[in-house]
């Protein structure tokens, strides 16, 4: 008898396996008793009647709990109505781990009492789907940057200093010295581009984001490629064919997670970069046109990027947003110091942005007059500044939020279902 996964079960069709899993669901008709098994690579339905299986076992099931740990062997019969075309026919069971109780029932719950009980609702079959749809586009994600020649590095995650802004920095006490838990790994991209080419690293950013969005936690993970002799476009067209790829892979690969969601994706499947384009400013008059306010100079919250999303059946890229609202690392526009080469994307069906990018400012007198003028302090950016005076060159990239793109792709509306353990204003359990 061979031990399989149920992901591998295709293989075994009119053979005896073994699977090793825990009891999803139970039900009953008659003299027959249908066990729902599920091993972390799906779910198979076992059937079992007094014919085919062991009466020991038989009667085991009866006293069977949700989540109970068990060993089920039996045959595997095709079975075109079985959600994954297969059925067990069990022949014997052994129960390894009972569970009594189990809080999480197939009747709706809250989400804070979900939330308070993440470690096993993450066996919930749609949570299931969607950390499944994760794991697969972190690995497209590098797989992509791979295949173009980029190499990773990590980030420390422990830095001196804010680059996205002081009003979301967590401070920490680093040996008596105050030191911050990184927001972004930009700048260190920046020097490693320098060393290396074209680079991107992979890891956590942490932002003590105050408000409570759908969008927001307070750890989320970011990759970040940087490319040296780079510009605006380049990083655009890195971008947009990233998110082609991860559209790409997740069809392919995940499509019984995305049928687990019940995601329409025919919104997902003509989507091909490039994307439409579109600058800031125009961007404003476009949010006024169609009924939500801001003025030039404003950053999009999440209505204004919901509306512009909602115009296009792709993602949409913005470019070219006002100095004050983007980070004092972005090079301005040449011949427009009001305006910087910078680019956001936006996903379709109001999802908002996924990606921020754009090219660094690489002249060192310009740098380190906007990290005066925005009161940062020199000091802790010197090494950053460093890099400008020792064959600085043009150079782009961007960030692209893991959770924020699974959501989507995953047509869910709160991201904290994206990561396993979320982190927000608020919540830091279990
Ligand atoms: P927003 O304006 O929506 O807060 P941002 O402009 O602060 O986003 P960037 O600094 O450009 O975002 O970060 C790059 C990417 O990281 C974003 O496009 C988004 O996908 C993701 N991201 C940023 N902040 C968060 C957060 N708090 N939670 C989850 N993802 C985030
Ligand atoms: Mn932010």
């Amino acid at each position: 008898m061979k031990y399989t996964y149920i992901e591998n079960i295709a293989d075994f069709v009119d053979k005896e396996v073994e699977i090793r899993g825990w009891v999803y669901n139970k039900r009953s008709s008659g003299k027959i008793q249908f066990l729902m098994v599920r091993d972390g690579t799906g779910i198979i339905q076992g059937v079992a009647t007094e014919k085919d299986t062991e009466p020991e076992s038989f009667s085991l099931m009866d006293n069977l709990d949700q989540e109970s740990s068990v060993i089920v062997r039996g045959r595997v019969r095709e079975d075109k109505r079985a959600p994954i075309g297969y059925e067990l026919s069990i022949g014997s069971l052994e129960v390894v781990g009972e569970s009594k109780d189990y809080p999480i029932t197939p009747k709706s719950h809250g989400v804070d009492f979900l939330l308070q009980n993440r470690h096993i609702w993450i066996r919930s079959s749609k949570q299931w789907a969607i950390l499944r749809i994760r794991a697969e586009v972190v690995k497209a994600v590098e797989d992509y940057l791979w295949e173009r020649g980029f190499m990773r590095f990590d980030a420390p995650i422990f830095t001196p200093s804010a680059c996205e802004g002081t009003t979301t920095l967590f401070e920490v006490d680093y040996f008596g010295e105050p030191a911050y838990l990184s927001q972004s790994g930009q700048l260190y991209c920046e020097a490693t581009a320098s060393a290396f080419g074209r680079v991107y690293c992979f890891g956590p950013a942490f932002r003590a984001e105050k408000s409570k969005t759908r969008r927001h936690l307070t750890e989320f993970w970011q990759v970040e490629p940087e490319i040296a002799y780079a510009h605006l476009d380049d990083s655009i067209e890195l971008a947009s064919g990233m998110i082609e790829y991860l559209i790409e892979r997740v069809l392919i690969n995940r499509k019984r997670e995305l049928e687990v969601l019940e995601r329409n994706i025919s919104l997902l499947e003509g989507i091909k970069s490039p994307f439409p384009r579109i600058r800031y400013k125009d961007a404003v008059k476009k949010v006024n046109e169609l009924g939500e306010s801001m003025n030039f100079g404003e950053d999009f919250g999440a209505p204004q990027e919901t509306v512009i999303g909602k115009n296009y059946d792709s993602p949409v890229v913005v470019t070219h947003f006002p100095r004050e609202i983007k980070a004092f690392y972005m090079r301005k526009e040449p011949g427009n110091e009001e305006l910087t080469l910078s680019f956001d994307i936006l996903a379709p069906e109001g999802y908002g942005e996924i990606v921020g990018g754009g090219e660094r400012e690489f002249e060192a007198e310009k740098l380190k007059r906007e990290i005066k003028e925005r009161g940062l302090g020199e000091d802790a950016f010197k090494w950053y500044i460093d890099l400008r005076k020792y064959g600085s060159v043009p150079h782009a990239g961007f960030g692209l939020g893991i959770e924020r793109t699974v959501a989507w792709l995953c047509g869910i509306t709160h991201i904290r279902q994206t990561i396993p353990f979320p982190r927000t204003l608020g919540r830091a359990y279990p």
